[in-house]
């Protein structure tokens, strides 16, 4: 078998839904990135900016590297609305992502290291200066809406993204091709309007959107957007619910198929909105432990239970 066909062989087996291969290369839309975080859309997010530079050119992480392994982790699951308690964003229902996604890339980096012993690997899941999507989308993973999510034209956009940077040089898939064409249901169901258009091309404008308010936003949320934020907790997935990508139909029912990852599957329980808002620290600790939620702090999770129960 060609190399790159195990590679992918062997990904899947480790549960990825979907692999691609790209070779190295400055990011497409570093320029538009740099662009964005120019105007101040990252809000307070300033390691976004401060990593511009190392984002460049993916060899700053890895002197070595010669291709990039993209890969795909679906977390989709139901999430109906509870009138009471917290609304989470699926991404955040179970074991924290990070966790399960980088030893499943471990597992294929020491695959690789058998293989190749005198290779060298570095394996990213979000915590590593580096543009996934783009990335992504060269390896054939996906296409970007214009809710700026990367979208599988069979599977949606439910899925968490990871990267390995390898020093071998493998086969490149062709980059992915598609587009919303006229669809505009995410922008307008936006509930704070934060998917906008500049110069032609969509954003979302971090100052608005519910996911960076409710858990990268320290201090006070304005009360226009605060009352906007409706039932939404922690996190916000209203522009991919919409998505017709994340809905299976008659001609493709196979698309957004749910997770089989049972470290995403199996749902923490939260207390209600009126129990949060009076819970410690000791109470908060042990609640999210190995959840992303806890990303947010006690005092973030406590504003938007404040929030939430006012809107309700
Ligand atoms: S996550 Fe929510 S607030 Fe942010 S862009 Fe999507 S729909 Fe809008
Ligand atoms: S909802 Fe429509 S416009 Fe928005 S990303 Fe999906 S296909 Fe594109």
């Amino acid at each position: 078998m060609e190399a790159s066909q195990e590679l992918k062989h062997q990904a899947q087996a480790l549960g990825f839904d979907l692999v691609g291969i790209c070779s190295i290369q400055t990011p497409p839309h570093w320029q538009a990135y740099t662009d964005w975080t120019d105007k101040g859309a990252h809000a307070s997010m300033a390691y976004l900016k401060d990593h511009i530079p190392l984002k460049q050119d993916p060899r700053n992480l890895l002197p070595t590297a010669q291709s990039i392994i993209a890969v795909a982790l679906n977390y989709n699951q139901t999430n109906p609305p509870q009138p009471g308690y917290p609304r989470i964003a699926r991404y955040a229902l179970g074991r924290d992502y990070h966790k399960v996604l980088r030893a499943k890339l471990k597992r294929l980096q020491a695959w690789l290291q058998i293989q190749r012993p005198d290779s060298q690997h570095r394996a990213c899941v979000d915590s590593a200066p580096i543009m996934e999507r783009d990335f992504a989308n060269l390896a054939g993973l996906g296409w970007f809406g214009k809710n700026t999510m990367l979208i599988n034209s069979q599977r949606g956009s439910w899925f968490f993204l990871g990267i390995l940077l390898t020093s071998i040089e493998f086969q490149p898939d062709p980059p992915a091709i598609g587009g919303c064409g006229t669809c505009r249901a995410c922008i307008d169901a936006c509930p704070t309007g934060a998917i906008v258009q500049e110069e032609g091309k969509w954003q979302v404008d971090a100052r608005r959107c519910i996911s960076y308010l409710t858990i990268e936003h320290d201090g006070e949320i304005e009360p226009e957007l605060a009352q906007k934020m409706g039932d939404w907790t922690f996190g916000c997935d209203v522009c991919q619910e919409v998505c017709p990508f994340n809905h299976p139909r008659d001609s493709q029912p196979l698309r957004a198929p749910k997770s089989k990852e049972p470290d995403f599957l199996k749902k923490k329980t939260w207390p209600s909105l009126k129990e949060l808002v009076v819970l410690n620290e000791k109470d908060w600790d042990q609640l999210t432990q190995g959840s992303p939620v806890r990303r947010t702090g006690i005092a973030g999770i406590k504003r938007n239970a404040h929030i939430n129960l006012d809107n309700m």
